[in-house]
Parts: C-alpha cells; sequence; structure tokens
C-alpha cells in the first residue's frame, strides 16, 4: 500500500505441486490453502535475505525468482520478455533528502533509459504469468490479478531493535502469496473460461511504477482486460471487516464487482474506511483510470507496523490470512467465469 497520495486524484506448492494423477483427463481437487502453506510461502517472501525488496535492488531481484519459480511449479504460461519478467526500466533517482538513499524511478520511455548512464540504471522486473481460459470463445478475455512484492528496503536510521530490514510480510508479501495461491488453486481444479494473468508487481512503493510500465506496455490488449483484482495486506484481521476471515473491496459501491462476489458468498463488504482514499492508493487505480473495473482485496485495519520494520511473518495471523488467501482464490473464478464486471454511474475515476 502506498503511504501517501500523490495527489488528491493520483495516489502516487505446496506449491510443490502434488502430482496427484497426472493424466490429461484427470480430474484433480482443489487443495485449499492451509495456515500451513500460507506461513511457509509468506515466510520465503517476507525473508531478511531479501532485504526489504526494495525496487531496483538485488534483494528484490531475488524475491523475483523465487516468485517466477513458484509461477513455473504451478504451470503458468511465462507472460514477459524473460521468461516471466518483464523487463521495468528503473534508474537510481536523486535522494528525497541529502545523503538519504537514492530513489528507483521509472523511465519516460525506452529511448529516456537509453540516456541514462549505466551506473544508474537498476535492474527491476513485474513477475508475469498467464492461465490460458478453459473457453474457446472467453479465453480471448483476461482478467488480471495482481500483488506488489517490493517494499521500503532497508534503513538503518529507521532500525529498532538493531532491526533495519522491512519485511513487508503484510505489505505486500501477503497479497503476493495469495495471488500465487490463486493461480495454483484455479490450475487444480481447471483453468475459469477466461484467461487470467498473475502478476507480481514492482515498484508499488515508488509511484506504482511497475504498474505503470505494464501498462505503457501490456502483456496482453488492455481492450480485451475486463477486470483487475489487487490483493493488498490480507496477513491480519480487520474487526471493521468483522474480524478474521473477513475482508474489504476498495471502491465495492463503483462497480458491480463487489455484488457478484458478495451473491457467490466471498466474504468481502464495502472498504470501511473510504476517508483513506485505499482506492487510490493500490495498483488496482492505475487499471480503473483506464477504464478497466480495477478493486484491491485487504484487510489492512490500520496497524501501527504499517511501512515499518515490524511488519514481520510473526505478527500474521495465518488462519485468517488463509482464509482470505481461499477467499481470493473464488473471487477470481467468479469474476473470471461469470458476468463482466461493470462501472456504476459515476463510479469510473477520472483523471482530473
Ligand atoms: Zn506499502
Amino acid at each position: 500500500m502506498s503511504s501517501v497520495p500523490l495527489s488528491r486524484t493520483f495516489a502516487a506448492a505446496a506449491l510443490v505441486l502434488v502430482a496427484l494423477g497426472v493424466g490429461a483427463a484427470d480430474v484433480r481437487a482443489q487443495r485449499a490453502t492451509t495456515p500451513d502453506d500460507a506461513r511457509r510461502l509468506l515466510s520465503m517472501i517476507a525473508h531478511d535475505s531479501l532485504e526489504g525488496r526494495l525496487t531496483g535492488t538485488p534483494g528484490a531481484m531475488r524475491a523475483a525468482r523465487v516468485i517466477a519459480a513458484q509461477m513455473q511449479r504451478i504451470g503458468l504460461e511465462p507472460a514477459g520478455d524473460q521468461q516471466f519478467f518483464q523487463t521495468v526500466p528503473i534508474y537510481a533517482g536523486a535522494p528525497r533528502t541529502p545523503g538519504g538513499p537514492s530513489r528507483p524511478m521509472l523511465a519516460a520511455s525506452k529511448e529516456m533509459y537509453d540516456t541514462i548512464p549505466a551506473a544508474q540504471r537498476r535492474e527491476a522486473v513485474n513477475v508475469v504469468g498467464i492461465l490460458r481460459g478453459s473457453d474457446p470463445v472467453l479465453r480471448d478475455e483476461y482478467v488480471i490479478v495482481g500483488a506488489h512484492y517490493d517494499h521500503l528496503g532497508m534503513n538503518s536510521a529507521r532500525a529498532v531493535d538493531g532491526d533495519s530490514i522491512f519485511n513487508g510480510a503484510d505489505d505486500d508479501a501477503s497479497g503476493v502469496i495469495a495471488m500465487l495461491e490463486t493461480a495454483r488453486q484455479l490450475k487444480e481444479k481447471g483453468a475459469p473460461k477466461r484467461s487470467v494473468i498473475f502478476v507480481a508487481f514492482t515498484g508499488e512503493e515508488n509511484g506504482m511504477t511497475g504498474t505503470n510500465h505494464f501498462i505503457r506496455n501490456p502483456v496482453r490488449p488492455l481492450a480485451q482486460v475486463i477486470a483487475d483484482v489487487q490483493i493488498e495486506m490480507i496477513g491480519r484481521p480487520d474487526s471493521l471487516a468483522g474480524g478474521p476471515g473477513k475482508g474489504w473491496l476498495t471502491g465495492y459501491e463503483r462497480s458491480t464487482m463487489g455484488e457478484m462476489l458478495a451473491a457467490a458468498g466471498v466474504a468481502v463488504i464495502q472498504d470501511p474506511r473510504p476517508a483513506q482514499n485505499f482506492f487510490s492508493r493500490s495498483d488496482n487505480y492505475p487499471f480503473a483510470l483506464q477504464g478497466i473495473p480495477a478493486h484491491t482485496i485487504s484487510s489492512f485495519g490500520g496497524h501501527s507496523d504499517y511501512h515499518g520494520v515490524n511488519d514481520e511473518v510473526e505478527t500474521m495471523d495465518f488462519p485468517h490470512f488463509a482464509a482470505v488467501i481461499n477467499a481470493t482464490a473464488k473471487a477470481v473464478r467468479v469474476v473470471a467465469d461469470g458476468a463482466k464486471p461493470e462501472w456504476k454511474a459515476g463510479g469510473k475515476p477520472e483523471r482530473r
């Protein structure tokens, strides 16, 4: 989740796939995600060795490789320019404060990137895999399911008890695991009618740079994308959402998606804190500005470890987390099989 809106309107397998009978005709069971699965997977993405996954750092690239390996194991089709990696042209920009860390910036174009001195360029990627739809017609329509894997890196000036690593277990390793487990569950049970593009985005914490790059360089035409479902910060329950196992959907009232999910029994309600403008503070928003019904599933209840070094694996509520992962998998199947979500009157955001 981005800390501050950039402006009023634009905020800034068992993946080890258990090979249950490999015959093509076998109908496989869809194994739900357990709290133990959730803990094991989250521990990989929020591990200290990934050094807080700041966009443009080696730690973030290690995270990207872990995510790509999971996508491969699940059996998604690679959809980047280098297998599962979509290269994002990031460079080290001027620090916000003199002597502070340089900021990961997105080059406006390939031509602009080519003018950046090599020493200032940084390696950064979105990780993208596709599950091809099962319906011969609807498979040319796409649902994007995304979460951001980048976080704030390390900062010794903000260390607590010697810990300077911003693990971002909730923000947003939790969403990345939901994205991956949704992919696994859909693949195991059988692809939905529409195709699904699974994306782990970089750069969300730095102006949604990974998403903005993806939108300029979509792996499939955006005109064929019927919805975007993002997942952000689902590792702890929110009492205002009904507590453990429950979540909320940003911008619920803006489109028909929320009602579709509720009718299907998915435990999401309206965002209980509309004044926080969460609808415009995550990667769903750039998609919404493109006219695509785009929302974020979350259960962030305003905990005090937000953007702090204590957003750690140990602070997650794993039964809750697993329940929201399973709800997300169900939500994505509903959207990928059902009626196209539509904006309600006045619901589609406009760039001011
Ligand atoms: Zn954040």
